[in-house]
């Protein structure tokens, strides 16, 4: 064989070898436009991001075997305080891309790469040693964790001017992500007792912290709270594809600049499940990323430049 002919067919096949990267790895972000915020006022001074992680819808909003429900702190804000809903998310649903979606309003691809968060307006805490295994046989153990760290946190900012200075300015968000729910689908599939039993410790922690934020802000009316999850878990305790139950996540949403209970209405009846879970307040879904400019909106900071929202009335 010629060497010319060999030589060719290295050429070409390098050419498709470079094209699968052309094709699957190019980033649909788009950089250099100009932000844009809502032109309103910021109705919240701040916002408290709940992200409950792996916490399929019916679980949180259905009742149980005895008609009780399992979130009772949750539930009394959908009927007497703000707004709820389906949160759609889409697939792969995994925790990244469900965050990603929330946080910067757009569905992340392979090759969609996002900076991690640093400088000194930064404060985070993460779970010590080897990730999900400090917590032993009680995941829940990984939602306390939070909880503790937060009271910590404002604890803290009380006897230290620098920190209290920055948690009062406008636009502060304050993020907990809940790893118990996700770990213990996991282990003990979400009809387990221990799935079931960690809803209840995560709705008490919520109850918990609204209460420790409320005070430390002085009930000043300011604070925007938003309760969801980033992916659901079907009843063999996987995620990462598209059926409901990994897809399907709950919405809730209270406080400043969020809206109070309406009547229910048909509007969103396609499928019924409001009347499964026994809710009489309306239900407002939503798509996964649109939440990411529903918080935007709620503190007056500029939309993600990358947001694929289509609408945000809820
Ligand atoms: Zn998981």
């Amino acid at each position: 064989m010629a060497w010319w002919l060999i030589l060719f067919g290295i050429f070409v096949h390098l050419i498709f070898f470079y094209s699968i990267f052309d094709i699957y790895f190019t980033s649909p972000l788009v950089h250099g436009m100009t932000p844009h915020s809502t032109q309103l006022a910021a109705p919240a001074k701040r916002l408290v991001l709940f992200v409950a992680d792996g916490l399929r819808a019916d679980k949180v909003f259905e009742l149980d075997e005895h008609d009780q429900t399992r979130a009772p702190y949750i539930r009394n804000i959908i009927q007497n305080v703000g707004a709820w809903g389906v949160s759609h998310t889409r697939v792969p649903t995994e925790s990244r891309p469900g965050h990603v979606a929330l946080i910067a309003g757009f569905y992340e691809d392979v090759s969609a790469i996002t900076k991690g968060a640093s400088g000194s307006h930064v404060y985070t805490e993460m779970y010590p040693g080897e990730s999900e295994d400090f917590a032993g046989a009680d995941l829940g153990k990984l939602d306390t964790w939070v909880f503790e760290k937060v009271k910590e946190f404002l604890k803290q900012a009380e006897h230290n001017v620098f920190l209290a200075e920055k948690l009062n300015k406008e636009k502060v968000i304050l993020f907990m992500h809940l790893l118990g729910l996700d770990t213990n689908g996991h282990a003990h599939k979400p009809y387990s007792k221990e799935y079931l039993n960690n809803i209840k410790l995560v709705d008490k922690g919520v109850e918990e912290m609204v209460s420790v934020l409320e005070n430390y802000f002085e009930h000043d009316g300011r604070t925007a709270y938003v309760f969801t999850a980033d992916h659901g878990m079907t009843n063999w305790g996987s995620h990462g594809a598209g059926h409901p139950s990994e897809t399907l996540t709950p919405l809730v949403a209270w406080g400043a600049g969020v809206r109070k209970p309406l009547p229910s209405t048909l509007e969103y009846t396609h499928d019924g499940f409001e009347k499964e879970w026994q809710m009489n307040t309306k239900r407002s879904d939503v798509n996964q990323a649109d939440i990411a400019a529903l918080m935007a909106s709620l503190i007056g900071i500029p939309f993600p430049l990358n947001s694929v929202v289509c609408r945000i009335t809820f």
